[in-house]
């Protein structure tokens, strides 16, 4: 159930409604808007009666959800969730690009393209340094060193950076090196981590498992707001179909309106292994953002054929130059303007 107040209701008011749903032995969950609070209530709903909140004069609707993703669902938070990345912010009117390597190999390719990235307008950048591979003889990323070049990268181009945590020590080993966790889609639905990422105090990018349906995605996006994580991004990154032969995956574009009608939570869309070729790499993220992405987080590589995971998907740095221009004349379309520098104060 979802109680919604009246414009210019005072914080006091409000504590009374959170302490008579705690008196029912149900939760609250507020989310002050900019005009309005809303409060989610979980718990046994079932039973209980709109009437209770009779007594409450600045109360201007009540409704049941009857979606299973409680925390998830637009009316939660129906202004849309803004997520504070250093001076960034993902899901305002801006469009930000994360952009970098598939994996971080050494100290001279992250810097090389970190620069590169930088150079052309990205505002995060991304790299692996725990990778999950199909096959165990695969490079399975540098661990805590591909961490340490990851904080350098930083250090010199000032961007924020992204990377995957496949496992619980993988995170805790990430939280004084990384602004966003990324997760994968094969950990999409591990739970025992989901629930661990609930209780950091650090945004997290959840991607789309490869086979899962939008609800089970938001279902496992529910764990991590309901462990008491309010920062989740949620990542498109395409599905597996039948046709293998011209793209690795499938991305659903559906899904990105689609969400924006079911969820407040921003939205990422990843063409480059949503699609697994260079070539259909810019197409899809100029259509990425035409369906309403927040953000797009592409992979980069100067020298793909040497790249150690994921070079048939790079974007040479001068082809990223060319979609960022893209991109910013779509912004100008859809008075969506793409982000290029990293503000000096926060938005
Ligand atoms: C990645 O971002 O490099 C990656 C492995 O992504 P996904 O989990 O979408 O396959
Ligand atoms: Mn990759």
């Amino acid at each position: 159930m979802i109680v919604v107040s009246k414009p210019n209701t005072t914080e006091e008011q409000i504590s009374e409604v959170v302490h008579k749903i705690q008196k029912l032995g149900l939760i609250p969950h507020v989310v002050r808007g900019q005009n309005q609070y809303t409060i989610s209530i979980l718990g046994k709903t079932e039973k209980l009666q709109t009437s209770e909140f009779a007594m409450f004069p600045f109360i201007e609707n009540i409704l049941r959800i009857s979606k299973p993703f409680k925390l998830a669902y637009k009316m939660t938070n129906p202004e849309g969730t803004k997520i504070k990345i250093k001076n960034l912010e993902i899901g305002s009117d801006q469009i930000i690009m994360m952009a970098g390597p598939c994996s971080v190999e050494s100290e001279d390719q992250l810097m090389r393209i970190a620069r590169a990235v930088k150079q052309h307008g990205a505002t995060v950048i991304r790299g692996g340094a725990f990778k999950p591979r199909s096959s165990p003889y695969s490079f399975q990323g540098m661990g805590m060193k591909g961490l340490e070049l990851l904080k350098m990268a930083s250090e010199e181009t000032g961007l924020p950076i992204i990377s995957e945590a496949m496992d619980v020590e993988g995170l805790k080993m990430m939280m004084d090196y990384v602004d966003i966790i990324q997760i994968g889609a094969r950990n999409m639905q591990n739970f025992s981590l989901l629930k661990e990422l609930g209780q950091i105090d650090k945004p997290v990018m959840l991607k789309r498992g490869m086979s899962a349906t939008i609800e089970e995605w938001l279902m496992s996006a529910e764990y991590i707001l309901a462990g008491g994580n309010r920062k989740v991004l949620l990542c498109e990154r395409g599905i597996r179909t039948f046709d293998t032969q011209y793209s690795r995956n499938t991305l659903d574009l559906n899904a990105i309106p689609i969400l924006k009608s079911l969820t407040h939570l921003p939205i990422v869309v990843d063409p480059s292994h949503g699609t697994g070729y260079r070539h259909l790499v810019s197409p899809m993220a100029l259509a990425g953002v035409a369906a309403g992405g927040d953000a797009l987080i592409v992979e980069v590589h100067d020298k793909p054929d040497e790249a150690l995971s994921d070079g048939p998907q790079a974007l040479l740095p001068t082809d990223f130059e060319i979609l960022m221009k893209q991109l910013s004349g779509l912004g100008d379309v859809l008075s969506r303007p793409l982000l290029t520098q990293i503000p000096r104060k926060a938005a």
